[in-house]
Parts: structure tokens; C-alpha cells; sequence
């Protein structure tokens, strides 16, 4: 069976990273929490008009999930787009602040 690459924390666990597969850009709300939470070069926001998907503006919702709009951008017509996936350190922090949940993670085999 193949393993997955595993690290340690500090104190020595061991724990297996999730490295970002994918954005589903139709979900994407282009919040930008995703690009403020990561401590790597992996994320750029770009022009929905840019993205290559197949989506329809009046499937997006104002869900303040965090209650964080006067920080955060609420522009739909912008979209997250991966630059440098090869930058992922799989840490989920991305995940974790998705309102929509539209990022995927995956173990890397080692
Ligand atoms: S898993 Fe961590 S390092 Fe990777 S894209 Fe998300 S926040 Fe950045
Ligand atoms: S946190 Fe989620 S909804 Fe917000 S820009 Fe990132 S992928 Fe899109």
C-alpha cells in the first residue's frame, strides 16, 4: 500500500499534509480569504472574465458566514485562481476559512 507524505509537529506528532488540488471557480465567491491566509505564494485573484468556467451570476449569494464584509471584498466578478499550486505546504488553513468550501485538498503519496 502506498503511504502518504507525513511530518511532525513540534511536539512530535506525526500528521499527514493535504496539499490544494483544486477551486471550484463557480462556487468561488472571490472573497480573498484564501490569499490572506496563506503563508505561501499559491493564490491570485483574477477576473471572473478570465477564468475558464461555466457559472451564472445569480447563483451567488451574500452569506457573510465570518461577518466580515467591511474587511473583505464581496466582488463577484473577481474569482481565486491557483498561480503556484508547486507553493502548497497543505497546511488547510485555505479550507478552513472558505465560506463556500470550494477548495479541495489531497495527501501526497510519498
Ligand atoms: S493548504 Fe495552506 S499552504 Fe496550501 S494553499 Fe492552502 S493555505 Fe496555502
Ligand atoms: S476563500 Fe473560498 S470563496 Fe473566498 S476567494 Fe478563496 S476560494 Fe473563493
Amino acid at each position: 500500500m502506498m503511504a502518504n507524505l507525513t511530518g511532525l509537529t513540534r511536539g512530535g506528532d506525526e500528521w499527514t499534509p493535504a496539499f490544494i488540488s483544486e477551486i471550484n471557480q463557480g462556487e468561488c465567491i472571490g472573497c480573498g480569504r484564501c490569499f490572506k491566509v496563506c503563508s505561501r505564494d499559491v493564490f491570485e485573484l483574477i477576473e471572473r472574465d478570465e477564468a475558464l468556467i461555466d457559472d451564472n451570476e445569480d447563483d451567488f449569494e451574500d452569506d457573510d458566514f465570518y461577518d466580515d464584509d467591511d474587511e473583505f471584498s464581496d466582488d463577484t466578478s473577481m474569482v481565486m485562481s491557483l498561480k503556484n499550486i508547486m507553493d502548497c505546504i497543505g497546511c488547510e488553513a485555505c479550507y478552513r476559512v472558505c465560506s463556500k468550501k470550494c477548495i479541495s485538498h489531497v495527501p501526497l503519496a510519498a
